[in-house]
């Protein structure tokens, strides 16, 4: 059904087919330019809290402003950047630069405005990677009980120890750590209580066809509900209808993304959002 083809969104899609489908003679090298001369974007997707109806942050999604092929998503890039390791010095520069301007927004009366990043497999086994984090916090003098890392399941269970103690020196500087996408690992909250993870991300997936469909209402139910009772914060991402919304709302899911509330915008839309008065829930 669509419902199961949407939930198994792996990527068939190789480098290459990627390469041939953008007309793009050689995405590595275009890659490595952009990442050279900065070709790269951030726009922002509000992060609403579901009972006020306030924004209270966003997420920082990457696209690539290419020269010829105009505004690229990640999904035409992102397995391409990991296969050649480019993923590592696009997400240092998206951290960096999502710090910088979420700052901005702070120093301009947003005081309490946070901001989600997403960090790929690669990039959270580097070596170096809690040092760049730390050093770029310290650069733009950023709050980190502000800073939301998104990491999925996938990541986490691929090198346990490792994993925990990065994750440990992560959560001691105070930053927020996310499981995104939850639900379509295969692993347990049971198991993922090792980790010192304070938020879960339920995926688009289970949120698209509730509460119409009564197999995934129930599971997001129970997902909310032992989320919480673990002391967990709950967001779902892709709420697209008010039905969705309320139901949620109902469940006492805390946070909520998606189109509903705004798609992705350029950082200059989304500091006038900030500027507007908060919308009623
Ligand atoms: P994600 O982190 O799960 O982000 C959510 C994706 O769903 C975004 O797509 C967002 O635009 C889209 N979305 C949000 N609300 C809705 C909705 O209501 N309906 C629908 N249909 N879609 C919605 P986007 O920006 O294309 O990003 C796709 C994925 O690429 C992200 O999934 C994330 O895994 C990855 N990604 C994005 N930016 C970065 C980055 O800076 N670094 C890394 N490593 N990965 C990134
Ligand atoms: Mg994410
Ligand atoms: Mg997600
Ligand atoms: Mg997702």
């Amino acid at each position: 059904s669509a419902k199961d083809s949407n939930r198994n969104n792996y990527q068939f899609f190789t480098p290459e087919l990627a390469q041939q489908a953008l007309g793009i003679r050689d995405l590595d090298s275009d890659l490595r330019r952009a990442v050279q001369l900065g070709e790269f974007v951030i726009h922002y997707q509000s992060k609403v809290d579901l009972e006020t109806g306030k924004v209270i942050g966003a997420e920082a999604l990457v696209r690539w402003q290419h020269p010829e092929r105009g505004l690229l998503f990640p999904g035409q890039f992102i397995n391409a950047a990991e296969d050649s390791g480019l993923i590592i010095a696009i997400d240092l520069w998206v951290l960096r630069e999502a710090c910088r301007q979420t700052r901005e927004w702070q120093a301009a009366g947003n005081d309490e405005i946070t901001v989600a990043v997403n960090i790929s497999a690669i990039g959270f086994r580097d070596k170096d990677f809690v040092d760049n984090v730390r050093r770029i916090l310290d650069e733009t003098d950023y709050d980190p009980r502000r800073l939301q890392l998104e990491l999925t399941e996938s990541v986490l269970i691929r090198n346990i120890e490792s994993s925990r103690d990065v994750l440990g020196k992560l959560s001691q500087m105070g930053i927020r750590l996310a499981v995104d996408d939850f639900g379509t690992g295969y692993s347990s909250l049971s198991y993922l209580r090792q980790f010192p993870i304070n938020v879960l991300k339920i995926d688009r997936s289970f949120v698209s066809y509730i509460p119409d469909d009564e197999r995934d209402a129930l599971l997001v139910s129970a997902i909310i509900a032992m989320g919480r009772s673990l002391n967990y914060l709950v967001i779902a991402e892709g709420i697209e209808t008010e039905k969705q919304r309320t139901f949620l709302r109902g469940e006492l899911c805390q946070e909520g993304q998606g189109y509903l509330f705004g798609k992705a915008v350029s950082a200059a839309t989304f500091g006038g959002l900030l500027a507007l008065p908060a919308q009623a829930a």
